[in-house]
């Protein structure tokens, strides 16, 4: 006979030497009643493609299901999604041509700009963040300004202030710093409040990994570098300490929503992002998690619609407030009982 429990939550009652925890699991009635942490359609926030052209829908063949899309496009899914109870979608744009300094992502016509006022004409009530970074606009694929070998920091920092700008005077209600340069959010937060937008958030990717699981994401944003990596700016994943640093730092310069990029393998970054500061915490469940599940599914191997919700009610669970979620549609569409 084992040792009798000390008394306390869910003890044993006298005489009888452990709990009945599987009490309230035995009906799916009792489990919804002592579940802790639900999904809802509106901790979604729907990443979208942008690329030049009319009538363009082309899947990205790493991430089934999910596509670039040429401005008209865009403003039919941002329909879709806004009827099916999605709150926000995030732009990323893919310009005609990129160039040295990535002048693409401040210019007044470039292409964020141009799907941002389209689907604010149309679509007015559509949260839209935008992706503030030079990676998708510049020709050697990195994030910022690139001399010799070294990508600086000021320089970069300058032009991104402006892509923002450029962002918010076209409409953005979110704009999203990605780049992981110092000193960004300050640059940013300045620049919009002595242009007037005071009141435009600033969601900033705080706690962004150098991670194996963008891959994927590199060919839906055609923003693989030339050469070198990202490893000057983006963070060393065995780093957690330093995770808080840089988010404390953001939250410091004005960063209203923080973010931890990628989720799944960081979920320890996430909880203790959310228990240090107590901001509004998003998570970016990224395409590799993305295409894992889809390969996983594809192959028999997973039930894709079930790791699928159980991946997401994890992030969740660990203290996100928002998901950046590529499955955002099928989870809302789970989440309304069809299918
Ligand atoms: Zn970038």
């Amino acid at each position: 006979m084992a040792t009798p429990q000390k008394r306390g939550t869910n003890a044993a009652p006298a005489g009888q030497h452990f709990a009945r925890l599987r009490r309230t699991r035995m009906t799916e009635a009792l489990r919804s009643m002592v579940r802790e942490t639900e999904l809802a359609k509106n901790d979604f926030i729907y990443p979208l493609f942008v690329v030049p052209g009319h009538g363009v829908k082309k899947e990205v063949s790493s991430m089934p299901g999910v596509y670039q899309m040429s401005v008209d496009q865009i403003v039919r899914e941002c329909t879709e999604v806004k009827a099916m109870g999605i709150p926000a979608v995030i732009f990323f744009g893919i310009p005609e041509e990129k160039d040295e300094v990535g002048s693409g992502a401040y210019d007044d016509l470039g292409i964020i700009q141009q799907a941002v006022r389209k689907v604010k004409h149309e679509v007015p009530e559509l949260v839209l963040v935008t992706d503030v970074c030079l990676c998708e606009y510049t020709s050697h694929g990195h994030c910022g300004i690139v001399r010799g070998n070294e990508i600086l920091n000021d320089e970069s920092v300058e032009l991104l202030a402006k892509e923002a700008l450029s962002h918010a005077q076209a409409g953005a209600d979110i704009v999203a710093p990605s780049d992981m340069f110092d000193g960004r959010v300050q640059a940013i937060r300045a620049i919009l409040d002595t242009n007037g937008f005071q009141n435009i958030p600033i969601m900033s990717y705080a706690a962004k990994y150098a991670s194996g699981f963008y891959g994927p994401f590199r060919e839906a944003a055609e923003s693989t570098p030339k050469f070198g990596d990202r490893r000057s700016h983006q963070m060393d994943p065995a780093n957690a300490e330093e995770a808080l640093r840089e988010v404390a730092q953001d939250i410091a310069e004005g960063a209203d929503i923080v973010m931890v990029k990628p989720a799944m393998p960081y979920l320890d970054i996430v909880q203790r992002v959310k228990e240090r500061f107590h901001m509004p915490t998003a998570a970016y469940n990224v395409s590799g998690e993305y295409a894992m599940v889809k390969a996983a599914g594809k192959l028999g191997w997973i039930d894709e619609k079930r790791v699928m919700m159980e991946m997401l009610t994890g992030i969740k669970r660990a203290g996100a407030d928002m998901i950046l979620t590529y499955f955002a549609k099928e989870a809302a569409r789970a989440i309304d009982g069809q299918r």
